[in-house]
């Protein structure tokens, strides 16, 4: 018998994500990243992972040549668009007798505006609905949709599954998802808060419930996931019941180059002194602010706080002022799920960095919330556990997300396996 497979794709404007993913044990067997795409550059890396238990239709390659962590590169010089890397992507399965154990695709996509508030079997109406949400994310959707269409022709006669990051939040209720704006914004363009990261944050739920020993179906959990985009949920009894993104992924927290919360008259402000168009404010609240525009130095969190520890006064200030909002917005989470059992980090920051979780926690004390600096260092890179201390509530724990895994169980489920 032969395992089934299921492909998760994640598609931006210029790259690909892909993951291979059995179905039965949520293991990764191969993993790839396509960039520069679009342009003549364009690559693709694959890179294998060890899962002796997959059984491959023919034994020809699999099991003799490669090893846990092995890498290599395909150019995409020739077919530099997002169907050439789903071809390339396809050419390696074959490499290694792999394609016909791919039973299904799952997606992430980005917004699904108030149409889903869950995973779907992609059909004819399910594009059309993701077309008509482009509005919502114009830089995100488009993508998304490019790599639905390219798995449906590479990949004919499998069902493709769409994963949204926006699902999970539509529990939030109406006081939490509504601007104080008119109402007629809301019900012409659908401009509502949103939220994003949803995948994660239901990955996360039910782990950490079950780390602190609880039903997650009667507990209450404000997460962190912070990744180079961040948000916090709240999560009561497993649904969200607020989030600091928004309409779009730029409301909220202070992220890797993104501003996060502003003064709404921003825009005008700057326009009215410093000459910059709505394009120009977009762009740079999006691509040069947050821990790069305050540091001056760097997007990337760890670069941060090795400059910050060596005394570079403007990553003193990023990483002062990131764990300050950060702080801020987990107490206001707090509030939608009135009280809290745990508080959990996630995404590349909340998995690994000790600092960004010391510091923020140290804001919390009134909420109850201890942190143990012993096992603070010691829950990294890849652990997960209890980190406040001993006997104390709530607790505060971390959790590594998998979203590729929480798409695979979507789309196994889905497809039926
Ligand atoms: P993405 O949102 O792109 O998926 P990740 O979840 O991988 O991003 O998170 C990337 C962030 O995690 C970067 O800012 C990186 O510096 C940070 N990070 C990774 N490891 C560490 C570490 N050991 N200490 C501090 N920050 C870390």
């Amino acid at each position: 018998m032969t395992n089934d497979l299921i492909l998760v794709l994640n598609c931006g404007s210029s790259s690909l994500k892909g993951a291979l993913i059995d179905n039965k044990t949520g293991g990764l067997i191969l993993s790839c990243l396509a960039e520069k795409l679009t342009t003549p550059e364009a690559y693709i890396t694959f890179k294998y992972f060890d899962n002796a238990d997959i059984r491959p239709v023919s034994r020809r390659s699999w099991f003799v040549d490669r090893k846990d962590g092995d890498k290599h590169e395909v150019s995409l010089s020739d077919r530099h668009d997002h169907t050439g890397a789903v071809e390339a992507l396809l050419e390696e399965l074959r490499a290694h007798d792999l394609q016909d154990m791919v039973r299904a695709i799952g997606h992430r996509v980005v917004h699904g505006g108030e149409k889903y508030s869950g995973s779907v079997v992609i059909d004819d109406k399910v594009m059309a609905v993701l077309e008509e949400c482009i509005p919502l994310a114009p830089l995100h959707n488009p993508a998304n949709l490019t790599g639905i269409r390219a798995a449906q022709s590479i990949f004919p006669g499998l069902i493709n599954v769409g994963v949204f990051d926006t699902a999970f939040h539509q529990t939030m209720p109406e006081h939490a998802y509504t601007y104080a704006v008119p109402q007629e914004l809301y019900q012409k363009y659908g401009f509502r808060r949103y939220g994003f990261h949803g995948t994660s944050f239901r990955y996360v739920a039910p782990v950490a419930a079950e780390i602190i020993g609880k039903d997650i179906n009667d507990c209450s959990l404000v997460i962190a996931h912070l990744g180079n985009g961040a948000s916090v949920c709240a999560v009561k009894n497993g649904e969200s019941q607020d989030t600091s993104m928004g309409v779009t992924p730029l409301e909220g927290l202070v992220m890797g180059t993104r501003s996060g919360d502003l003064d709404p008259s921003t825009c005008s402000f700057l326009a009215d002194n410093a000459g910059m168009d709505v394009k120009a404010v977009t762009d740079m609240l999006n691509k040069k602010s947050g821990l790069l525009g305050i540091s001056g130095l760097s997007n990337d969190c760890r670069t941060i706080q090795e400059a910050a520890a060596e005394g570079h006064a403007g990553a003193k200030l990023a990483l002062e002022v990131m764990t300050y909002r950060l702080a801020k917005y987990i107490a206001a989470m707090a509030v939608a799920t009135n009280g809290i059992d745990a508080l959990v980090f996630t995404g590349g920051i909340g998995e690994n960095s000790d600092v960004v979780r010391s510091k923020t926690v140290n804001y919390l004390g009134f909420l109850g919330l201890t942190i143990d600096e012993e096992a603070n260092k010691a829950t990294r890179f890849g652990a997960s556990g209890i980190i406040s201390q001993k006997g104390r509530e709530p607790a505060v724990v971390v959790v590594p997300t998998n979203e590729e895994r929480m798409i695979a169980m979507d789309t196994g489920r889905l497809a039926g396996l």
